[in-house]
């Protein structure tokens, strides 16, 4: 018998999209919800915005520093994105994992798929914005970025579109409680995996294990 049965792991979830698309209200939103559902803080070699917090928002670290961590092999995976460093650690997921917890993950589309190679049954998910139109509207609302840099997000976003078929779901985020929604409901599915849940029946004609 498959002995991955016997040791069930947490769920590792991967929420990611083109910038704009809303995934970091989506994934607050979801932490909310979902108390007990770990949270991985990254690194980033980006500076703190006003109100982060070291540790909770990020690790904020040099560039020295991350690529210290990724020469040791400490990340599970990186990427730059906008210039700045990003990397999720490896030990404090792993543990959480095989602690049988579940964890969020809330990184960019080449983060999200260097994790995919080590963890296939991870639930990937692609947030998408209800079109282009609501997304350039979105990224205007911001009010933090000039027209250039408006116009290269857009452009960013519209070929990061193209990797959607990477992923397990594509949830639309036309209202951002109405998307989390989407995603507490295939969370629920994901859950009843049989891949998941066989070792419940393993445990019954195997009571001896
Ligand atoms: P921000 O600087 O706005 O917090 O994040 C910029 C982008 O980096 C977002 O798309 C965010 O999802 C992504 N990001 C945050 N943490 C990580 C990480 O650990 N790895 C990767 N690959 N991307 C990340």
């Amino acid at each position: 018998m498959n002995k991955k049965f016997n040791a069930p792991q947490g769920l590792l979830l991967v929420v990611s999209g083109p910038s704009g698309a809303g995934k970091g209200t989506i994934c607050g939103l979801l932490r909310k919800a979902l108390p007990e559902l770990a949270y991985s803080v990254s690194v980033t070699t980006r500076q703190p915005r006003e109100g982060e917090v070291d540790g909770k928002d990020y690790f904020f670290k040099t560039v020295a520093q991350v690529k210290d961590m990724i020469f040791r092999g400490e990340l599970l995976e990186y990427a730059q994105v906008y210039g700045n460093y990003y990397g999720t650690p490896k030990p404090y997921v792993q543990q959480l994992l095989n602690e049988g917890k579940d964890v969020l993950l809330e990184i960019d589309i080449q983060g999200a798929l260097q994790i995919k190679k080590v963890f296939p049954d991870g639930v990937f998910i692609f947030v998408v914005p209800p079109s282009l139109e609501e997304l350039r509207a979105r990224i205007y609302k911001r009010g933090k970025d000039s027209e250039e840099v408006i116009e290269k997000r857009l452009k960013a976003a519209t070929s990061e579109l193209g990797y959607a078929g990477e992923y397990d779901y594509i949830i639309v985020n036309d209202v951002a409680e109405k998307a989390m929604q989407r995603v507490l409901t295939l969370l629920e599915a994901e859950r009843y995996r049989a891949g998941r849940t066989y070792f419940i029946v393993d445990q019954m004609i195997h009571p001896e294990k």
